[in-house]
């Protein structure tokens, strides 16, 4: 049951292509003044994505990132990657101004800790949107290093801000594998002292990358976060 105040129907006010394989959309609407950031810099929501004139609340749905939150204007930027399948991907291909859309109450999970002097994120394409956000709004005097993982080349990205290094790995969905994080994972080496390390991505890799950093790095637990953004053939509800 969705309480209503958690519950904000949003229109898309402009969709774009920022990049071959991710669709930027803008959503506004006087409802979405209400929207209450939870402050977190990989912040996700709920969306609901209606079919026709349904009601958007108990539409089907699935999480993504508010990849910027403009408190003044009232609008969200979620990015979405575009792949074969999926009601969300479908729907973010189609999408037109005007087209109704259901956001739900946001929550986050990145929380480094107040020692760490690095951080390190490790994402495949659909933890771009965060890694972005968490480059941009970051403390400046902590240095970010992100390994991401995307289609091609192309899909790279520039972020308005400075002290970090983020490495592009156009693997992402290449020779039948959705993604090679895990292997990425092992090959990177960590900076020296206390820090943090974000994961997030598929599943399976994103586990993968959990036991590489804990049981065989030793990571202690609050050091690590690390987050199943989708499963490999099958539909995220
Ligand atoms: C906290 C959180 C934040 C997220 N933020 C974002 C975000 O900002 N942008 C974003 O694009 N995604 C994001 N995701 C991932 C997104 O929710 C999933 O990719 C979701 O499965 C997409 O839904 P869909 O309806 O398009 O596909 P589904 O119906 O869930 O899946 C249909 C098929 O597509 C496959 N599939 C799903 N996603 C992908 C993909 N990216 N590439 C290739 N195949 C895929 C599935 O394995 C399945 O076979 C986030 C997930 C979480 C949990």
């Amino acid at each position: 049951m969705v309480e209503e105040s958690d519950f904000h129907a949003a229109t898309v006010l402009s969709k774009r292509h920022i990049s071959p394989s991710m669709i930027r959309v803008i959503l506004g609407g006087d409802d979405l003044r209400r929207f209450a950031s939870c402050g977190g810099l990989d912040e996700f929501a709920w969306l609901t994505f209606p079919h026709r004139d349904a009601p958007l609340a108990d539409a089907p749905g699935r999480y993504y990132t508010i990849r910027h939150w403009d408190a003044a204007a009232g609008r969200i930027t979620v990015d979405f990657v575009s792949h074969e399948g999926g009601i969300a991907s479908t729907w973010a291909r189609v999408a037109e101004p005007g087209d109704r859309l259901g956001v739900l109450k946001p929550r986050f999970r990145y929380v480094p800790p107040a020692d760490a002097c690095w951080v390190v994120l490790l994402a495949d394409a659909t933890g771009l949107p965060a890694v972005g956000r968490i480059i941009e709004e970051r403390a400046p005097e902590v240095p970010v290093i992100a390994h991401v993982e995307v289609n091609s080349i192309e899909d790279r990205q520039d972020f308005s801000a400075d002290g970090y290094h983020c490495h592009w790995h156009p693997s992402f969905n290449h020779a039948g594998r959705p993604s090679r994080l895990s292997e990425i994972a092992v090959e990177l080496d960590l900076p020296r002292g206390l820090g943090y390390v974000w994961v997030a991505g598929e599943a399976s890799e994103v586990a993968a990358c959990r036991r590489h950093f804990r049981d065989t790095l030793g990571l202690p637990r609050e050091r690590l976060t690390s987050i199943g953004y989708w499963i490999h053939g099958q539909a995220r509800s």
